[in-house]
């Protein structure tokens, strides 16, 4: 039996990263991708754990050879990518897989594997989603709408998704989440 491919995605500022880290401490026995980056790593950022930090040369030779099941450029600047082959071979092991990634990454997830179930990871209100953009109270005026303007476009994406999960508290959406590894039905493509 192949393992189930469960793919998380949602709009900005929602809070992907949380539940997935919130995942990853609690369940182990879920695999998570480590993407291909071309962004430099943050402080504390560790090479294969957190991302795998490439050159552009470096993406654009895995992009060349298909060795990425998906990729995007994400927040205009950095592309970043996830690895095919370790997905595949963890999914022929009947391993639980799980992949964070943007928007535009699970399009292309839902074309290439129509068996990945997708999930909407959706802020519990719009009020609740713009006090989370705006919190930091770092960027200008001008940067805040833009960010919000991309966040109700994003928002739209929810009718494209198998189902939705509201992030109102980490531990609540993460043990949702890691129930329909249980629950949905992954269709065996063997
Ligand atoms: P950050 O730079 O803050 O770590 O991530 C920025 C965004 O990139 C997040 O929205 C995250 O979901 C997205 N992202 C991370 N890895 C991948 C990937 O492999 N593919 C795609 N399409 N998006 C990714």
């Amino acid at each position: 039996m192949r393992g189930r491919l469960i793919v998380l995605a949602g709009p900005t500022a929602v809070g992907k990263g949380t539940v997935a880290a919130w995942v990853r401490e609690h369940h182990p026995e879920i695999w998570m991708s480590v993407s291909a980056t071309t962004r430099p790593p943050r402080p504390g950022e560790i090479d294969g754990k957190h991302y795998h930090f490439v050159s552009n040369e470096e993406f654009d030779r895995l992009v060349a050879t298909d060795g990425l099941l998906e990729w995007a450029v994400v927040h205009g600047v950095n592309r970043y990518g996830t690895p095919r082959a370790a997905v595949e071979a963890k999914l022929a092991e009947g391993e639980s897989v799980l992949l964070e990634i943007d928007l535009q990454g699970a399009r292309q997830v839902r074309e290439h594997m129509p068996e990945a179930y997708l999930v909407f990871l959706a802020p519990p209100s719009w009020e609740e989603l713009v006090k989370r953009l705006v919190g930091r109270g770092t960027e200008t005026e001008a940067e805040r709408e833009r960010r919000l303007e991309t966040a109700r476009e994003e928002l739209a994406a929810v009718s494209e998704f198998d189902t939705t999960i509201v992030n109102t508290e980490v531990d609540e959406a993460g043990r949702e989440l890691v129930d329909l590894f249980r629950s949905h039905p992954t269709a065996d493509p063997a």
